[in-house]
């Protein structure tokens, strides 16, 4: 049987990393599970993405960092600071650095990669971005998701920027930002209504809508959180921490202790002290 624990943290690419600890950062406050250890990351960025990304400041993780030995000490010193503030801060990207980790860190994050099957959630969200066909894409997701809420809302430069704070280049961003904040979105929150173990993953279901309704690199019409992480990040981020705790005892609250379990081999806590799987 597939376990979390089968998972070699080899395996990985490096980039699913701070997506894991968004999970466990986000299960652990809405859970109330007791956690404890040291996630042990590639990059001192990965944590700081982790953070901005939930717009929870370090303090409250829930769990312990490491960052590899080698990091460079300026980026270990300015990701700190960046997430030990309330609410987390972001660093620019254009600005010239002394170093050119960030724009690596930021390189690999945006990169294509294998897909990883993360632990299922019901919930999700889809946004619908400005001038997208709405209804075709609505009926494309009830084919599998209920519709719990509708919000419509217009995104600013900080809700693009807390939706990907890991964009880079200038001239993409500036037409990122223009696309997104020039009329107001569509956010659905989804219930996945299909029988446990006949998921499509997100992202193929992400891939096949925008294929169906014809988009491209920029214009691509739906956000959609191809993790669990992401996926609570974002509802809380778009609906709101008090809709999202409600929703998460409701539908997620009994499957927290295993999708934590798979975060925590994925992030390596607690593989010092035990060698027992
Ligand atoms: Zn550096």
């Amino acid at each position: 049987m597939m376990s979390a624990n089968t998972w070699a943290r080899e395996q990985w690419s490096a980039k699913h990393i701070p997506k894991a600890l968004l999970g466990h950062v986000m299960e652990t406050l809405l859970s109330g599970e007791d956690t404890a250890g040291t996630a042990r990351l590639a990059s001192p960025w990965d944590a700081w993405w982790a953070s901005y990304r939930a717009g929870i400041s370090l303090a409250h993780f829930g769990v312990g960092i490491a960052a590899p030995i080698r990091s460079c000490t300026t980026c270990a010193v300015d990701a700190l600071a960046l997430m030990t503030s309330t609410p987390p801060c972001h660093p620019d990207l254009a600005e010239a650095r002394p170093c050119g980790c960030l724009l690596e860190w930021a390189v690999r994050m945006r990169a294509p990669s294998v897909p990883v099957s993360w632990p299922p959630l019901s919930l999700t969200v889809a946004l619908i971005k400005p001038g997208a066909p709405g209804s075709q894409i609505r009926d494309q997701l009830e084919r599998t998701h209920k519709v719990l809420r509708i919000i419509r809302r217009t995104l600013t430069t900080d809700d693009t920027r807390r939706l990907y704070p890991e964009a880079y280049g200038a001239d993409y961003v500036a037409a990122r930002d223009s696309y997104l904040t020039r009329a107001p979105v569509e956010v659905l929150l989804l219930l996945d209504q299909r029988a446990h173990g006949d998921e499509t993953a997100i992202a193929d279901l992400k891939a096949r809508i925008r294929r169906a309704i014809g988009a491209d690199e920029l214009h691509n019409h739906l956000h959609m959180p191809d993790n669990p992480g992401e996926a609570l990040a974002d509802i809380a981020h778009l609906a709101g921490n008090e809709t999202l705790a409600e929703l998460y005892e409701r539908y997620e609250r009994d499957h927290a202790a295993e999708r934590l379990a798979f975060y925590r081999s994925a992030l390596g806590v607690g593989a010092a002290d035990s060698h027992s799987d």
